[in-house]
């Protein structure tokens, strides 16, 4: 007999718990919770709710499965790509020994600027003067956490996050993750200024004009914060290509470089179904600078 769950439609057995009785139903809470209503509503009442639960239960699920086949494709492909694209570059340049450079895929921070709205600044301003009130709170013996800084002597991670120009910054809106913490931090750091000299501190830094779609802080030269003034969690973040480098630049051979291909959409956007993801430029990256494929258009 073909037993399934009645909410999720999960198959099961008659071993499974719940299997038996007039709605079978697998393990899962949500599952469970609807079942549970049972007790609390007439029969009518919970069938109809059933088959509505039923109903969006499996239609998330069905959505689901294609988001997971779109992103196994998406990854497919663009891995495919990455790889043709990577040996055209490898093989432009004499000698080449790929135990010594590696292979990277990056996406692109924002290229166009525009000058910083009153409205983002304000909101900028309201959100600092609220971390430093905070901050200043009596009772919070918190200590201060380190600024975090990337330890290493080379200059490859700087220059491969040069490239990408600020591709994970898009996420930081007007608020660039500041927090009492981070406020707690930098005073602790720089105990004679003032709470006002700390606000000031802050919004002295903003530029006239930042990148578009992202952090207030962001700049066509890069971050305007210091990495002291820096959120932990800004201090801390690493994409996946640059978690990469970092292990690698911690193992032997050591490393002489990298090869990078660029995409066109920022970190967080790269999955998405909607914007072209298309490779828009490769690179090689070594200790004393960044250079341009010749092929780039
Ligand atoms: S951490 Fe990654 S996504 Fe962020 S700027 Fe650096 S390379 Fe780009
Ligand atoms: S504060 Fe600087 S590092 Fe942090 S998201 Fe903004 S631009 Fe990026
Ligand atoms: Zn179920």
């Amino acid at each position: 007999m073909h037993l399934e769950c009645v909410v999720c439609g999960t198959g099961l057995t008659t071993r499974s718990p719940g299997a038996v009785g007039l709605y079978p139903i697998c393990h899962a809470v949500p599952c469970r919770m609807v079942l549970d209503q049972r007790a609390t509503m007439g029969e009518a009442a919970f069938q109809r709710h059933l088959h509505w639960r039923a109903k969006n239960t499996r239609e998330q699920r069905t959505r689901a499965r294609v988001e997971d086949e779109r992103l196994r494709v998406w990854t497919a492909t663009e891995s495919a790509e990455n790889t043709a694209q990577w040996a055209t570059v490898e093989a432009g340049m004499p000698g080449h020994q790929p135990d010594q450079f590696m292979r990277l895929a990056l996406p692109s921070g924002p290229a166009r600027q525009r000058k910083l709205a009153q409205r983002r600044r304000q909101h900028y301003l309201d959100h600092l003067t609220q971390v430093i009130a905070q901050a200043l709170l009596p009772g919070d013996d918190v200590p201060p956490s380190d600024t975090v800084a990337v330890d290493t002597q080379s200059a490859l991670p700087g220059q491969v996050c040069a490239l990408c120009r600020g591709g994970c910054c898009t996420r930081g809106g007007d608020t660039a993750y500041l927090s009492a913490d981070t406020v707690r931090r930098f005073m602790a750091q720089q105990p004679n200024l003032a709470p006002a000299q700390v606000l000031s501190a802050y919004v002295e830094r903003l530029a006239a004009k930042t990148q578009v779609g992202s952090c207030i802080n962001h700049t066509a030269g890069g971050c305007t914060l210091p990495r002291e003034m820096r959120s932990d969690v800004c201090n801390r973040y690493l994409c996946e290509s640059q978690k990469e480098l970092q292990n690698r630049l911690d193992e032997a051979p050591p490393l002489l470089g990298v090869v990078v291909v660029q995409r066109r959409q920022d970190h967080w956007s790269r999955h998405l179904p909607e914007g072209d993801n298309g490779i828009v430029g490769a690179a090689t990256i070594t200790e004393s600078g960044i250079s341009p494929w010749p092929g780039n258009s």
